[in-house]
Parts: structure tokens; C-alpha cells; sequence
């Protein structure tokens, strides 16, 4: 338990974000986890960077809306005020805080607290000459954060989320899965450093989305170098494609090509604008001709397909009668609309 949030276990994956603000501005900070709340983060991690961020994350973890997270890296003593302050989880970087006492002081003061820690690693706390090289980067990585969690555990500390976080996509693709090969630890998992926005999607659906699809990852943080609400709702669409979230309608629509017999483009729009607010759990085709459609739309909960002359309604691969062209639309959502009141 991260706060009153669950993560691994068999739970929903966790969607979570990091604080832009500076630690001193309590009153930015507080505003940017509302935005963020209402888009659906469940977590928040906040930069923990000396001494004075102490005392403004108490003001901060009194008011959150969301269960915080202390990102400590370097002193082991900023996270020791932070349990002090009142965080519900503790990063620890094994790449920048080693020792052996200072970490045996702070797993000690999470024990009686009852607060669980995550062991972040990241790749650019590995030393350098591991960075040239995928393999040495992977293997300083497991082996860093493998060596990390055992000595914890001999601690007598099993409350442990690991993330293993590289820049580069088939890195961490790789480090993430030789960690849930070797451990049932919940995993943190996102990319890190993933560049300018059009760039940082595509790696982190990259990276993210082909962990997600084989049930790696519990909770997940999109990184961009950008607002961090884009952060939450790209989390959310990987989550959505990866086939690890279902929470509102999946649009199927074909690309239209010379055989397509309708306006499929403006139908689509129009669909998704009258479904955008749904969280009917429910897959909805639009398809362009004969070819692929009536098969797809039949997959579908409901769909439409276009023929030669007219259309082909269609509901739990049931045809329910043929429409005119210019109605699939009206149709669609008519039918819709009948079955989800
Ligand atoms: Fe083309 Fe028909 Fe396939 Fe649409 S469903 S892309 S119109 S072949």
C-alpha cells in the first residue's frame, strides 16, 4: 500500500506522475496534484533535493489529495525528514545512495512507519563505462537493484517496489524483463529521459506499452519533457492499447482505402465525439466495405459496415438490419443509445 492506494498484488495498474514545481511552492505544487488527481493520477513523487524542501513537502503531504512519494537521492537523511514529513513512500537511487548504515537507518524508520520503499534505479546513476553498452548497462542494473533489495531484505523489509528505468528503449525493455523473471516485486515501470514530446510519446508507448501487453508493470509513470497532465493521459492510453485497461468505448475503424463505399472518415469523428464521454465498456465498429467489414463490425459489440448501395448494422455479430448510407451514423448511435438505458 502506497497510502490507500494498492499496487501489485493482482491490482489495476497504478498511474502516477512527478511534481515540476519547485519544493518551495506549495501552492503550485497542491494545484498542479489537483489537475493531475482529476485526470486520474493516483500518485505523486516529489523531488526531495535538500534540506529545505523539508519542511514546505510537510505543508504539501498535510494537503495532498494524493498519497506522496520523496525522491531521494544522494543523502539519506532528506529521506528520513521525509517519513518525518509525513510521505507515504520513499525512492531510494541504488546507483547514488550505497551505505550500507544510512540505509539500514532508513528501512528501519519505514518499517515502524509501515511505509513501503521503492528502489529506483536509473541509468544515468550507473557509472560510465557501463553506459556504452547495453548488456554491461542491463546487467549493472539488475545486479544493482538485485544486490539493493537482498540486503533490504536481510533486513527483514519485504515492502518493496523496484523500478529499473534506462533512456534507452530496448534497455529497459530488456532490464524490466530479466527483473520480473527474478522477482515478484512490484514494478515501476516507465522510460526515463525520453526527449523532445513527439519523440517521448512514441518511445514511452514503445518502451511501456510492450512490457504492459505481457502483464509486466503495477504501476507505471509516463516521463516527458512537457506538462506532466500529457504524462497521465498517455499513461492511460497505454494502459487503454496494451489491453490493461478497459474503461470506456474502444472505437474499431478501418483506414478506408479505393474500396470504400461511405464517408467512414466523418462517420468516425462523429461517433467518437457523441462516445467521448461514455465508460461504457464496449467495442464499436465503423468499416468501409465488404471486404474486412462485416468481419470486423461482427467482432465488435456493435458496429456498422458499409455495402455497395447501403449499410449493414450490426450488434454482438448479429445482423440487425440493412440502413441507408447516409443513416449509419444515426443508426449506430440509436442502437446504442437503446441498449445502454
Ligand atoms: Fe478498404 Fe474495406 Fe479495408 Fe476499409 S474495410 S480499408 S474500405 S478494404
Amino acid at each position: 500500500m502506497v497510502g490507500d492506494v494498492a499496487v501489485g498484488g493482482g491490482e489495476p495498474v497504478v498511474v502516477q506522475s512527478m511534481l515540476k514545481s519547485p519544493p518551495s511552492d506549495v501552492k503550485q505544487a497542491l494545484v498542479q496534484t489537483e489537475r493531475l488527481a482529476e485526470a486520474g493520477c493516483r500518485l505523486i513523487r516529489v523531488a526531495v533535493p535538500d534540506k529545505h524542501a523539508l519542511e514546505p513537502l510537510k505543508r504539501f503531504c498535510a494537503e495532498s489529495p494524493l498519497p506522496v512519494i520523496a525522491d531521494i537521492h544522494f543523502n539519506y537523511k532528506l529521506a528520513l525528514g521525509a517519513i518525518e514529513s509525513g510521505v507515504s513512500k520513499v525512492r531510494l537511487n541504488p546507483g547514488n545512495l550505497k551505505d550500507r548504515e544510512q540505509i539500514r537507518q532508513v528501512v528501519e524508520r519505514c518499517k515502524d512507519k509501515g511505509l513501503p520503499i521503492r528502489v529506483g534505479a536509473n541509468s544515468g546513476s550507473i557509472k560510465e563505462r557501463s553506459r556504452r553498452d547495453e548488456r554491461l548497462m542491463v546487467d549493472a542494473l539488475l545486479d544493482g537493484v538485485v544486490e539493493y533489495c537482498q540486503y533490504i531484505e536481510s533486513l527483514g523489509f519485504r515492502d518493496i517496489i523496484v523500478s529499473l528505468k534506462a533512456s534507452d528503449v530496448q534497455t529497459n525493455t530488456a532490464v524490466y524483463r530479466a527483473m520480473a523473471g527474478r522477482s515478484d516485486y512490484p514494478l515501476h515501470v516507465g522510460l526515463t529521459a525520453t526527449g523532445p514530446m513527439a519523440q517521448g510519446v512514441v518511445r514511452s508507448s514503445i518502451a511501456l506499452g510492450s512490457l504492459l501487453v505481457d502483464g509486466i508493470g503495477d504501476t507505471v509513470r509516463v516521463s516527458l519533457t512537457g506538462d506532466p497532465l500529457r504524462e497521465v493521459e498517455l499513461a492511460y492510453e497505454i494502459l487503454r492499447a496494451s489491453g490493461r485497461l478497459f474503461d470506456r468505448p474502444v472505437i474499431v475503424s478501418c483506414p478506408t482505402c479505393g474500396r470504400c463505399e461511405g464517408d467512414v472518415i466523418g462517420a468516425v469523428e462523429e461517433v467518437a465525439e457523441a462516445l467521448k464521454d461514455s465508460r461504457e465498456r464496449i467495442k464499436v465498429a465503423v468499416m468501409g466495405c465488404v471486404v474486412n467489414g462485416p468481419g470486423e463490425a461482427k467482432e465488435c459489440d456493435y458496429g456498422v459496415a458499409c455495402g455497395v448501395n447501403n449499410a449493414v448494422l450490426f450488434r454482438k455479430g448479429e445482423i440487425v438490419k440493412h440502413i441507408r448510407m447516409t443513416d449509419m451514423v444515426s443508426e449506430l448511435l440509436n442502437l446504442l443509445e437503446k441498449e445502454q438505458n
